[in-house]
């Protein structure tokens, strides 16, 4: 790529941050139920999820990630609600890897289908996955899934996806005090010198149901204190400016974890990530209130150049830094827990 070209390809927000990560939502359906996320009292059988006409069509997704491309998104991540839900996922995939200019195609899923479909996935250009596994033991398992599957199943699909050549094979583990802070060095130990990279998450105030309180958060500074008490660590530096995770090496060459401070050390000045909802609502934020709709646009009669400009302008007039805010307002108020606004699920737009 020549530089003209690259300095063509920035597009910055009011902070100057730039736009290089998509998170796509291919669904807002999920076969668990992590009261994290999606607490089963809430989502439960009569729960109204998108109907099938509201849900983007893979050529939309494309035509949109193409125009995403140009203006300078180099990562995808495929999420959902559960992505490998959606049918025929492979097929996006596809259609996704081809872009000029993506470099990268991500997945994050909770295991339970990726046996069936990781060759699958591999073979249509999927580069890597991130598996979500709060815990080993099958009762925490249980509770922090919603009581769907078993733990077995989530490392079948690990072990499916590492023969099917998928890497780095990432495991994001959100940890709540008094539910699985047990569960870390049990994760560590499971993990350790298998190449797989453990990323603790502290409990954040994702979406508006679950009962989020910074007394159940397990700060980054404890779950390394509790690990490097075992396994001695060293810090690493980041691989890339906007990674969301510290990220630390065993000192005896047993590979990295990493740690997604968003509550108690907020890294928004480098947030470099959009996120499109299933319906084709764009978020500027995991923590963000209103999308815009490009769906209205992808079904008008908008070209390319119309919806190239309506990006643009959206992400030049960006200036989200929800997690700094938290941060500010709860050292003015310790008792309060973040700015106060009806956050979008998390089931729409995936983490
Ligand atoms: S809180 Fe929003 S702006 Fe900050 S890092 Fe998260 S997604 Fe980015």
């Amino acid at each position: 790529m020549s530089s003209e070209s690259s300095i063509a390809l920035t597009t910055l927000d009011v902070l100057q941050r730039p736009l290089q990560d998509l998170r796509i939502s291919v669904t807002d359906r999920c076969n668990f139920r992590c009261p994290y996320c999606m607490p089963s009292e809430v989502f439960g059988e009569r729960y109204a999820f998108l109907p099938k006409p509201e849900i983007l069509r893979f050529e939309e997704i494309e035509r949109l990630t193409r125009i995403f491309a140009q203006l300078g998104v180099r990562k995808l991540r495929i999420t959902g609600g559960e992505p490998l839900l959606r049918a025929e996922l492979p097929c996006l995939i596809e259609r996704l890897a081809g872009i000029p200019g993506v470099e990268d195609l991500a997945l994050t899923t909770n295991g339970v289908l990726l046996a069936q479909h990781a060759e699958a996935l591999r073979a249509a250009g999927l580069v890597r996955v991130t598996v979500s596994l709060d815990a080993l033991d099958e009762a925490t398992f249980q509770r922090l899934s919603g009581r769907r599957a078993e733990v077995a199943r989530v490392l079948d699909g690990i072990e499916a996806a590492r023969s099917a050549g998928l890497a780095p094979i990432k495991i994001n583990a959100v940890v709540i005090k008094g539910v699985n802070e047990h569960a870390v060095l049990e994760l560590v130990d499971q993990f350790r010198g298998t190449g797989h990279i453990l990323r603790l998450i502290e409990f954040m105030d994702v979406g508006t149901r679950n009962a989020w309180d910074r007394e159940r958060v397990v700060s980054a500074d404890e779950m390394l204190a509790r690990i490097d008490a075992v396994y001695p660590l060293e810090p690493v530096a980041p691989a890339r400016a906007g990674d969301v995770a510290r990220r630390y090496r065993y000192r005896d060459g047993a590979g990295e974890i990493g740690i997604i401070a968003s509550v108690s050390e907020p890294f928004c000045g480098g947030c470099t990530r959009a996120r499109l909802s299933a319906d084709g609502q764009l978020f500027t934020c995991l923590f963000g209130t209103q999308g815009y709709d490009l769906k209205a646009l992808l079904r008008g009669t908008a070209s390319d150049d119309v919806v190239r400009q309506r990006l643009r302008e959206i992400w030049r007039r960006r200036s989200d830094r929800y997690s700094e805010e938290r941060g500010e307002l709860t050292m003015a108020q310790p008792s309060a827990s973040g700015p106060a606004h009806s956050r979008v699920e998390m089931n729409r737009i995936g983490g």
